[in-house]
């Protein structure tokens, strides 16, 4: 037996990547003023920025996109999708929508206005916006274990229960919009929910009658911890595993640019109130598109019901989150520090840790990233100081609590050797890591700096 699992699949269509020589490498990102944002695609060897909309699809999706019907109105596809989320969801209503913050932008607005507040156990950036612009307050209500990178627990992504209590009372129930639970916890690294901490949280909920989200963009990985890590549910099918989550819900929205396995689309479902979901038809219509295209063409339709289905195989799961626990287990061998364990998408190397000469002003996981291009084409980013910005009453630099430069991989896209190339890149950072300076920010915009703001070494 090896200690990894093999990719599940072969390959029949290839996109060819090059790797520019080193000098090249560092005319790029001098030219991108040491912003991986202003980076050109063709430039980057191993493009780990995000895993969003990067997947690679099937060949059964490719030949659905041929497939795919066009009609505005009664299409096939849409009662394909229609048939495929009830099987895996088991609800009775759905919406498509064109990615996850446009079901953010129908919903939100719905539960939450002004004077109100949801609580999470973590709001991923698009739906604290939604939540704000809906006028609301987003309060996020993570574990305290999510914030100790080094220690174990095989659920960091769970909902604080006992806090979550304490803010219902302290706002008063009939404030809380809704409570929303992301599966995975994204923004603390894509770090699994168990379902306990689902049916207490949906529970809790209940008993003060607040209405229950599941963010559901990683739903299928967080149903492949589940089945790993918690006790009762090793025997479970991951769609199993998945239509108990869902049941704890009343309704979730989604990015299907995730585990759904596409490149554009989004899904909003609801168990079983008929009122919520006319609402939410009523809504999409204006700001979508009809309901049966929900601001997507036909084929896209065609290959999220097939793509839905794909992403729920365990095969594949096994594989996918063996690819991140791979990765990990080099990088441990290594001595390199990364939050852990390692999350279904992304890996969290800790800056802090292999650059202690560099403060947070000069923004050491910025450094970090900007090293890996240079020394191998590799893009990734910062979720640090660099990230967080300026204090909006004071304009300081915020320093925050972590510098972590992320490594976000794609679905189905890149090979074991692939991921060889990374930690061999990131060893070989590590031997001269004393070496590396820091950055100064030469010109930054107002908000969400981190995209266009232009850097210069540090001499
Ligand atoms: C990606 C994501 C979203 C937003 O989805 P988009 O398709 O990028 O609009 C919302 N929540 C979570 C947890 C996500 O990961």
């Amino acid at each position: 037996m090896t200690n990894y699992y093999a990719e599940p699949f072969k390959i029949k269509m290839v996109e060819p990547i090059k790797i520019l020589t080193r000098e090249e490498r560092v005319r790029k990102i001098e030219e991108a003023h040491y912003n991986v944002f202003g980076l050109n695609s063709d430039d980057v060897y191993i493009d780990l920025l995000t895993d969003s909309g990067t997947g690679a699809m099937s060949d059964k999706q490719w030949s659905g996109m041929m497939v795919g019907d066009e009609s505005y109105s009664g299409s096939r596809s849409f009662r394909h999708l229609m048939e495929s989320a009830k099987d895996i969801f088991d609800y009775a209503f759905f919406q498509p929508v064109h990615q996850g913050r446009a079901a953010e932008k129908v919903v939100m607005p719905i539960f939450l206005e002004e004077g109100k507040v949801a609580i999470s156990n973590m709001h991923f950036d698009t739906t604290r916006a939604h939540v704000e612009l809906a006028g609301a307050r987003a309060v996020d209500c993570v574990i305290r274990e999510a914030l100790d990178t080094v220690s174990y627990h095989p659920f960091k992504g769970n909902m604080d229960t006992k806090r979550m209590i304490n803010l219902i009372e302290e706002y008063g129930p009939e404030k809380i919009g809704m409570i929303i639970i992301t599966v995975t916890n994204n923004s603390a690294g894509g770090q699994p929910v168990s379902m306990a901490n689902i049916r207490e949280t949906s529970e809790i909920a209940k008993s003060f009658d607040i209405p229950v989200c599941i963010d559901a963009a990683r739903y299928a990985e967080n149903a492949y911890f589940i089945k790993k890590r918690e006790a009762g549910y090793e025997d479970k099918s991951i769609k199993d595993i998945a239509r108990e989550m869902f049941s704890y819900a009343d309704f979730f929205t989604m990015s299907a640019k995730k585990d759904a396995i596409i490149n554009m689309g989004g899904l909003i479902g609801v168990k079983d109130n008929e009122a919520l979901f006319e609402t939410i038809k009523a809504r999409t219509i204006p700001l979508e598109g009809f309901i049966s295209y929900g601001g997507l063409a036909g084929r896209d339709i065609e290959a999220m019901a097939i793509g839905l289905q794909e992403g729920t195989d365990f095969d594949y799961l096994q594989y996918r989150i063996g690819q991140m626990e791979y990765l990990a287990g080099k990088l441990h061998d290594a001595g390199i520090a990364f939050q852990s364990p390692v999350g279904g998408h992304a890996l969290f190397i800790d800056a802090k840790k292999m650059l202690p000469h560099i403060p947070y002003h000069q923004f050491p996981a910025q450094t970090l990233a900007l090293e890996l291009y240079i020394e191998a084409g590799i893009r990734s980013c910062d979720i640090g100081s660099y990230m967080m910005g300026n204090h909006p009453d004071s304009g300081e630099q915020i320093e925050s609590e972590f510098e972590f430069t992320r490594l976000a991989v794609p679905r189905r896209v890149y090979t074991q050797s692939h991921l060889d190339v990374i930690v061999e890149a990131l060893k070989s950072i590590r031997e001269r890591a004393d070496q590396l300076k820091g950055y100064k920010i030469i010109w930054e915009p107002a908000i969400l700096r981190h995209f266009t703001a232009k850097l210069k070494p540090l001499d």
